[in-house]
């Protein structure tokens, strides 16, 4: 079974389920105001991998990824921009899908919107109210972190080490600057819904907590996000849930950031780069091997030297798909455990690329069937397509590749320099081996 690093307790642990067979995952979604950057890509990227690995070993993955489709975000960029909030939502949200079709992120099982759930936070924030752990304010209903049992469980900071790193709190009506907000109250021409505290929007917070247990239920297995969500968002959430004697997520997990040439990635530094961008320079199957490439817990170095590499390394996967095809022969069963106890270890995706460019090398070498198909098995569990090309040489190109050759052979390098750039002029990607020039699509 999978073990897996749990931010509650700080250490690596058997991720127990709830319900044999059957995974129930929660990951936090895009709050949709703007195109989705790299570290969008590698965080959801992550989490496409590890379903499918669940998926691999035979379990039933339910994955619930949300769309905060209502949030300070995206109603600041409709009053930068004089649009309508709905709008910004309709187009980012359809960017977000985009940019991870691209990556070939497969789709959750929900993408539950937040502005559906409502009526289900409105009962939520009642519930806190009864049981008076939340309270108002002129500007909206808080929750009183105080009043929570082990409220800093994610931070691994007690409360009162919490409160010595705030800085001081600019509203003078919450009990402690920890203390954070279930529900705001609408300033003119913003959207809302009535509730009754008046007219408002709930909390990002709230979003989370309400449409994870509306549609995993209690005590489901494993709630996800990067780092910079683990406190205060993933805290708070768990608060509100705890507050009202749920267990909520049974395990946490988090991931660390996206560097850029050793600089977290952020707009305020510019060095912001859209998904899209990368992808218009580089393929998405070289960014997941890159994601693969490092382990989810230490930052990733997104670099042209990084991606570059990422690139030979899957052309060398390429290269060995077109030159062995998948034939149905038995996989080699010892790699193909070496793999699945990689990946059971904390998801070392690093190990499980090391592996497979192994079997690669195997492959090449030995010409070993039971290596080509273990290969196989790794590059499918993690989600990497392999390109083998529409590679029927037509008789004209076979005749410049023979002519190519034999320009080679006679030393004529101009010659052969010269009809390499019209196979190249004609589509094919010219490569020399010991065998001679080879051609592909
Ligand atoms: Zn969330």
């Amino acid at each position: 079974m999978l073990r897996l690093h749990d931010t509650a307790i700080g250490q690596v642990r058997e991720l127990s389920l709830r319900e044999p067979g059957k995974v129930s995952l929660y990951v936090c979604g895009p709050t949709v105001y703007d195109v989705p950057h790299i570290g969008h890509g590698r965080s959801y990227l992550l989490y496409d991998v590890l379903v499918r690995f669940l998926e691999w070993t035979g379990l039933q993955v339910d994955h619930v990824r949300n769309i905060t489709d209502i949030e300070d975000k995206i109603i600041n960029r409709a009053n930068e921009t004089g649009r309508d909030p709905a709008d910004i939502v309709a187009e980012f949200e359809k960017s977000f899908y985009d940019a991870m079709d691209l990556l070939g992120v497969k789709r959750p099982t929900h993408d539950p919107h937040a502005t559906d759930y409502v009526d289900h936070m409105l009962d939520l924030i009642g519930r806190l109210a009864e049981r008076d752990l939340a309270y108002e304010t002129s500007d909206g209903v808080y929750l009183d972190t105080g009043a929570v049992e082990g409220y800093g469980l994610l931070a691994q900071q007690s409360l009162d080490d919490l409160q010595a790193g705030e800085r001081v709190e600019v509203n003078e009506e919450k009990r402690s600057p920890l203390d954070f907000v279930l529900w705001k109250k609408a300033k003119p021409g913003e959207p809302s819904w009535a509730s009754p505290w008046g007219d408002g929007r709930p909390g990002w917070h709230t979003e989370c907590v309400v449409m994870s247990l509306d549609l995993l239920g209690d005590g489901f297995d494993l709630h996800a996000g990067g780092l910079d969500l683990k406190f205060p968002h993933h805290e708070n959430e768990r608060a509100q849930a705890v507050g009202l004697g749920y267990t909520f997520a049974r395990h946490w997990m988090h991931h660390a950031f996206v560097d850029v040439g050793g600089v977290k990635m952020s707009k305020s530094l510019h060095n912001f780069t859209s998904v899209v961008d990368l992808l218009e320079r580089h393929d998405a199957r070289a960014y997941r091997l890159l994601v693969l490439r490092s382990h989810y817990r230490s930052p990733m170095e997104v670099t042209p030297d990084t991606i570059g590499d990422a690139e030979k390394g899957l052309d060398r996967i390429d290269e060995f798909a077109r030159r062995f095809p998948r034939d149905g022969a038995a996989p080699d069963a010892d790699a193909v455990d070496r793999f699945r106890a990689a990946m059971e270890d904390d998801l070392n995706t690093p190990a499980a690329v090391a592996l497979l460019f192994d079997l690669v090398r195997k492959a090449n070498s030995d010409r070993d069937s039971a290596a080509v198909a273990a290969a196989y098995v790794v590059l499918d569990a993690l989600g990497l397509d392999v390109r083998q090309g529409d590679d029927e040489v037509d008789e004209a190109t076979a005749a410049l590749v023979s002519a190519r050759d034999e320009a080679r052979r006679t030393r004529d390098f101009a010659a052969a320099d010269r009809i390499r750039d019209e196979l190249q002029a004609l589509g094919w990607v010219v490569k020399d081996t010991a065998e001679g020039t080879q051609v592909h699509r």
